[in-house]
């Protein structure tokens, strides 16, 4: 096992080594004052980077699929109806836990590649007069098939139908790595973790709650203890927590922020992009297609790769692993075997990128697909060198 390369997976992420030793820190008095010098730096930059003046931010030892949870025990009640499009295996599994936790979800059902069908979301919206439907669910960025969804244009097929539920925005794989606008998109509650964008390890699931959405939870009758974010907001105001919190990671969280907030979130998304622009060039000279169906739909964090009708995608993954010690994804559920993904998010350079497009073409030629050595590897290095990164400006 090499631990010398990048991973190229949508997460877990690459950890650079200062918030690597950042988590690595002394046992400190969870209840003294030390703690709210980790704690609050935090909820401030999380609302930040989530696009928000008055989010309320919270930390639960879990991970995205915790938040997930914590979005629906706070807000709703047994029975309440939700609207969700499946497109993908993280949109199925969200379906799944509100479904687990009884509510009702009137499922669209949509083709793995596509985003989500606003227009079919507005026509539901509008013929529920009687506001029905309590929470609306976006997953912005489906990882598992590369897909972007437009959550501007899901607020505003609920502004249309003039329908107060609450928005819930899945921003596991696109928050700290693509534009994410809690405030301009009417965002009620928003679910990230640690392990993605924040370039941690896994362990923090990170949500922010409007005021709306803060608000339900004196109404939402869901059973919930652990995830209950009246207990942590009182804790946060004697800066601490309802229970022990996972100090080490916070303590990374707080410098993960800082980096971020150094580069300028502009700059991330605008890298993410970059970088992303190049893989899809590659994989175009490659002669392959996303699994995303149309360009305003391609994810700057992950892209899902088509291989030829009769070859196993996941043979790419294993022998990657096996014979170059690098980690790319495989397919999950529908789409499993058919495609591979690239995950480029997280802490990521154009020049690490280069290297996993390089060992994705060994892998192809090793397999027999019918590839050239070197034609992604340069259509990427001609964007890349005539796209430049500006330029950080370093204090
Ligand atoms: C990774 C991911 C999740 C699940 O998060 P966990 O941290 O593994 O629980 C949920 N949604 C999306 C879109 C993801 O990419």
């Amino acid at each position: 096992m090499s631990f010398q390369n990048p991973t190229f997976i949508p997460g877990p992420t690459n950890m650079p080594e200062a918030l690597r030793k950042a988590c690595d820190m002394p046992t400190i008095d969870h209840r003294s004052p030390l703690f709210g010098k980790i704690l609050h730096p935090c909820l401030d930059g999380v609302r930040q980077v989530l696009g928000s003046r008055d989010a309320s931010i919270f930390f639960f030892p879990s991970t995205g699929t915790g938040g997930w949870e914590t979005a629906l025990t706070n807000t709703l009640s047994k029975g309440d109806k939700v609207l969700a499009a499946r497109n993908g295996m993280f949109s199925h599994r969200w379906i799944d836990m509100c479904q687990r936790h009884g509510l009702d979800v009137q499922i669209v059902e949509t083709p793995w590649g596509e985003g989500i069908p606003t227009d079919e979301y507005a026509r539901i919206l509008q013929t529920d007069t009687n506001h029905q439907i309590k929470a609306v669910l976006a997953t912005h960025n489906e990882t598992a098939t590369g897909v972007r969804s437009d959550i501007a244009a899901v607020r505003a097929a609920m502004d249309a139908a003039n329908h107060p539920a609450l928005l819930f925005v899945d921003g596991v794989s696109s928050i700290a790595s693509m534009d994410f606008r809690f405030d301009d998109w009417g965002v009620d509650v928003a679910v990230t973790g640690s392990q993605k964008g924040f370039m941690l390890p896994a362990g923090l699931a990170i949500v922010g709650f409007s005021v709306r959405a803060v608000a339900a939870t004196e109404t939402a009758d869901l059973a919930r203890t652990f995830f209950d974010i009246r207990d942590m907001q009182r804790s946060y105001e004697a800066s601490a927590f309802p229970y022990t919190p996972p100090v080490g990671l916070m303590n990374g969280l707080k410098l993960s922020l800082e980096i971020l907030l150094e580069e300028g979130i502009d700059n991330v998304i605008a890298r993410h992009a970059r970088i992303a622009t190049g893989v899809r060039l590659a994989v175009k000279a490659w002669g392959l297609e996303l699994c995303a169906a149309s360009p305003e739909l391609y994810s700057d964090t992950v892209s899902a790769i088509r291989t030829p009708e009769g070859f196993n995608a996941t043979d790419i993954v294993t022998h990657a692993a096996e014979v170059y010690a690098v980690a790319f994804g495989v397919g999950l559920g529908d789409v499993a075997g058919k495609v591979f993904r690239i995950g480029h998010l997280g802490s990521l350079s154009e020049v690490m990128m280069l290297s996993g497009l390089a060992t994705a073409e060994m892998c192809m030629v090793d397999l027999g697909l019918n590839v050239k050595l070197g034609s992604g590897v340069a259509a990427a290095q001609e964007y890349y060198r005539s796209h430049p990164a500006p330029r950080l400006a370093r204090s």
